[in-house]
């Protein structure tokens, strides 16, 4: 399930060949994904010119000369590729058109935008750009973890008093907008913290240091998946899915790679989900 630095990857893949061009035909090929398209959707895509590309959490939003700005969210499985992409260093050929390309963006500059998604828990959405922070799966995200608003100040309040665990709190979007499994396991270990340590009964201090490790791996990933857009492996088009080398997330029974620590990377299942930690080295 592709995490904010994958989505930021997909963002700066797609802008070189979406941001000033124009959308010169729209095919939609279904109603829906998760949720039924828009009225007219690939009517109010159709001539618009593309002002902005920009990313709000784990949701692209497209701003359009129209007014309107197009949202556009991953989901699970969703995939977006780029070809004939004329700024890029690669360019690919058009693909052949396949079972679950949902959407399909031609642009004037003849790049095509083709957005997969297999399993449709994905969606696309159309609101008034003004109105874009007040969408129903925008409205009540926290701040992004890469921006000014996200700050100590903030998390020590957001956390005080909390009785839920930390993973479960850094999970909450209305803390932190973005962050999901594979961040906030890589952020806690970094930060020494035991995933199940109830969210207010951590120092201040320990609080303070997650604000800056949270960007760092954040950064990091984003770092990677830059590469792996300059990358060969990429040149088949497809955005957004890079390698990148997880210290916990995935490693149950693996060694700790804290210097000195002869522990192993253990796994439990907090609210469904699967945390990665080491015993050790996070209390
Ligand atoms: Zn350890």
């Amino acid at each position: 399930m592709p995490e904010l630095p994958e989505v930021e990857t997909v963002r700066r893949g797609l802008a070189p060949a979406m941001e000033g061009a124009v959308i010169e035909r729209a095919d939609v090929n279904r109603p829906d994904l998760r949720w039924p398209f828009p009225a007219g959707m690939a009517e109010r895509l159709t001539g618009q010119r593309v002002d902005r590309l920009r990313r709000r959490s784990k949701y692209l939003l497209a701003d359009l000369q129209s007014g309107e700005s197009l949202l556009i969210h991953l989901g699970m499985s969703g995939r977006m590729l780029v070809s004939g992409d004329p700024l890029g260093r690669f360019v690919h050929e058009h693909p052949a058109p396949e079972k679950h390309d949902h959407v399909v963006l031609h642009m004037a500059n003849g790049a095509r935008i083709t957005f997969n998604d297999p399993r449709r828990f994905g969606a696309m959405d159309l609101m008034r750009t003004a109105e874009a922070e007040r969408h129903k799966l925008l409205a009540l995200l926290g701040p992004e973890p890469l921006g000014n608003t996200f700050n100590e100040a903030h998390l020590a309040a957001a956390l005080k008093g909390r009785n839920t665990p930390i993973k479960a709190a850094l999970l909450d979007q209305r803390i932190i907008a973005g962050l999901g499994n594979i961040y906030v396991c890589e952020a806690l270990y970094r930060g020494r913290i035991h995933p199940a340590r109830k969210a207010g009964r951590i120092s201040a201090r320990r609080v303070a240091a997650l604000v800056p490790i949270i960007r760092e791996v954040l950064s990091e990933a984003i770092d990677a998946g830059g590469s792996s857009l300059r990358d060969f492996r990429q040149a088949d088009g497809e955005l957004g899915y890079f390698q990148h080398n997880f210290d916990v997330y995935g490693r149950e029974n693996a060694p700790c790679r804290t210097p000195g620590c002869t522990d192993v990377i253990r796994r439990i299942v907090q609210s469904g989900r699967s945390s990665f930690y080491c015993p050790t080295c996070q209390r």
